[in-house]
């Protein structure tokens, strides 16, 4: 075969079929052919017309080589590579479209799906208290209906984004077990905020009857025993009102 001759179109879609039917000694460049995954190589615009109908939230899961989208539709984003006019999947993960800005990229699979944004709301459940983060496990997005996605691992509220005021001890803000409502910071290691007024502990449970307690000022008294603790309580405590 000859190599490189330059003279042929840098046309990908039926470069394979080429390969097949020509015989040897035609002008195909056999070097770019080689590096052609076996996939959708005839239809290249298919997968771009799912995309575009594709519902908000539902995820395309791609390999590396995986061809995602053209530089006639998208602009090359993060995790993808480019070769001639087409856009691959550099790693294994998840496609993501920004149609205003027409980028395409691909959120690794170890990262959180991109259904959860910066600034989104957020309601979930405290796990766990550590010296300087409290763990959530969340459970839904505002605005998403409420409706329960897939598990995205455990986000993280650090002491410093609990409250605008100063917070010395996260087990005076929350406790294992409560229901809280927090705002998303970033979603590379996703970090959660409760600070606002509107947000932080929705409905909690007392220590010793694991009766649900009500607001009383600005703690929380437990109906059956009495016991007083305190949160973080957002404004819409008890309301159910994420
Ligand atoms: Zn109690």
């Amino acid at each position: 075969m000859i190599k490189g001759s330059g003279e042929e179109p840098e046309s990908v879609q039926s470069s394979e079929e080429i390969e097949q039917k020509m015989p040897v000694g035609t002008k195909v460049e056999a070097s770019k052919v080689a590096k052609v995954p076996k996939r959708n190589m005839d239809k290249p615009s298919k997968k771009a017309i799912e995309e575009e109908n594709m519902d908000e939230g539902e995820m395309v899961f791609v390999m590396p080589g995986d061809i995602i989208g053209t530089t006639e539709e998208f602009s090359p984003g993060v995790g993808t590579f480019l070769h001639v006019a087409d856009i691959h999947a550099a790693s294994t993960g998840i496609v993501k479209i920004d149609r205003k800005a027409r980028i395409i990229s691909v959120v690794p699979s170890t990262k959180y799906p991109p259904s959860i944004n910066i600034g989104d709301i957020v309601v979930g459940n405290i796990t766990g208290l550590r010296e300087s983060v409290a763990l959530v496990e969340i459970a839904a997005i505002k605005g998403e209906g409420e409706r329960e996605f897939q598990k995205v691992g455990t986000a993280a509220i650090h002491v410093s984004n609990v409250k605008d005021s100063y917070c010395k001890r996260l087990d005076e803000e929350f406790s294992v077990g409560d229901i809280i409502k927090a705002k998303v910071l970033n979603t590379e290691n996703m970090r959660l905020s409760t600070a606002e007024k509107g947000l932080g502990v929705m409905k909690a449970q007392c220590f010793n009857c694991r009766t649900v307690m009500v607001k009383d000022n600005n703690k929380l008294k437990c109906p059956e025993c009495g016991r007083v603790e305190k949160r973080k309580l957002s404004s819409d405590y008890g309301t159910g009102i994420v």
